[in-house]
């Protein structure tokens, strides 16, 4: 990986912030977009700016063939078998939402069984909670270990024939941990319950394969992966898809409207209502041709060593926990004894360094930490092992501050 060549395609990153170099780690929340997918974007309001699927001219035709092929290059990048599978929707909390809202409460009944694990983003916990009180099913967790990882064994004696939705997040998005959810689908499936993955923070940083995974319903955001904020993927069976009734109604997902009643387009507009976010989701096909032409697999090789990296400096500093499993995503959770998260982000701010301090929308797992908040930083694969080293001695000059 050329890095240096690589930062080049990201004008953001070449600043000066409060005096110094620009060291952006806070990728979990965000990531930054290279020129090719803001150009993208640009070109789409400058040159093809038109609705989608409804004008025969000229421009509309061609917004229309842009959006569609983005489509296909979503497809094809999680190895979905159709385009029928693919749903644009705001992000992974849509595409949550859109499962919980248009599956869950449509299958589930009273006594039925949710299971979730306690690492989950509230994007992937608050819209089971909600579905749970209105069906009458039960909410439960898989047990989690002290390092912040699930047994198999314990996943295993936690679903049962009662269980019909299990709903697990790739990758976590505090503790790096990356959850066995192939393994998970096979026993959820066994027990004839359907396999939800929330992919916001693995679909970024590697290669994934839904029909390997054999998800039922897999769900991921396009701003954490280089692409525009607004717009995400909700990915579905088929099968599941069409018996799904849509949540949202309106224009653009119609057959045919009478005055008392209406019937649906096919999938995947049939769950898209409303105009949708055109040039999203033009910028986030740009965004997928930039990592393939990178490479999924270099680059979780790569942000692998990052984060083994920042793990060793930082587990081996007096006063600092680091929080989750040895072997992780590219991303690290901390706290420095005495100091708030807070402070600590607002110090290494003062030196350039962007860090996320609060609960990481988990606060369910704030309390399995034993803490309010953490600082959190997340590396994506224009972060350098410079980078790792300045947030190293950021972190000192902060305990010795402080201390
Ligand atoms: N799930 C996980 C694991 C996340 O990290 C996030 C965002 O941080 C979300 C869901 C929600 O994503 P969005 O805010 O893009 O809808």
């Amino acid at each position: 990986m050329d890095i240096q060549s690589i930062r080049q395609d990201f004008p953001i990153l070449n600043q000066q912030v409060n005096g110094h170099k620009l060291v952006y780690l806070d990728n979990a929340a965000t990531s930054q977009k290279p020129t090719s997918v803001i150009q993208t974007m640009v070109d789409y309001y400058e040159k093809y700016n038109s609705n989608v699927h409804r004008g025969v001219h000229t421009l509309g035709t061609l917004a229309t063939d842009r959006y569609e092929e983005a489509r296909e290059k979503i497809r094809r990048f999680i190895n979905a078998k159709s385009e029928k599978e693919i749903i644009y929707t705001t992000g992974t909390t849509q595409s949550l939402n859109l499962i919980a809202y248009g599956y869950g409460m449509a299958n589930l009944h009273k006594g039925d069984e949710i299971v979730i694990t306690p690492m989950e983003h509230h994007a992937n916990l608050i819209p089971w909670q909600q579905v749970a009180k209105k069906t009458g099913a039960i909410l439960r967790y898989f047990p989690m270990e002290s390092d912040g990882t699930l047994d198999l064994e314990k996943v295993r004696a936690t679903i049962t024939d009662q269980t019909k939705i299990v709903s697990v997040t790739e990758v976590s998005n505090v503790l790096g941990t990356v959850n066995p959810v192939k393994a998970i689908a096979k026993i959820a499936h066994d027990h004839g319950a359907i396999m939800v993955v929330d992919g916001a923070q693995s679909t970024p940083h590697m290669s994934v394969d839904v029909q390997d995974l054999d998800a039922d319903f897999f769900a991921f955001s396009g701003h954490k992966m280089l692409g525009p904020t607004g717009i995400g993927v909700l990915y579905g069976k088929q099968m599941l898809l069409e018996n799904m009734e849509p949540v949202e109604t309106g224009g653009e997902m119609i057959d045919e409207v009478g005055f008392q009643s209406a019937t649906w387009a096919e999938l995947p507009w049939k769950l898209e209502a409303g105009t949708p976010h055109i040039a999203g989701a033009i910028g986030l096909g740009a965004a997928i041709d930039y990592l393939e032409s990178i490479g999924m697999d270099d680059i979780q090789q790569y942000e692998e060593q990052l984060s083994e990296k920042a793990y060793e400096v930082l587990s081996n500093m007096d006063g600092v926990t680091v929080y989750g499993p040895g072997k992780r995503s590219g991303l690290v959770s901390f706290n420095i004894d005495g100091v708030h998260p807070h402070d600590v982000s607002t110090a290494l701010d003062s030196e350039g360094i962007a860090v996320r301090a609060g609960h990481h929308c988990a606060q369910p797992l704030m309390s399995c930490l034993r803490c309010e908040s953490t600082v959190r930083a997340s590396f994506y694969f224009y972060n350098s092992e410079d980078e790792i080293e300045a947030l190293a001695r950021g972190i000192k000059e902060t305990k010795e501050f402080f201390g």
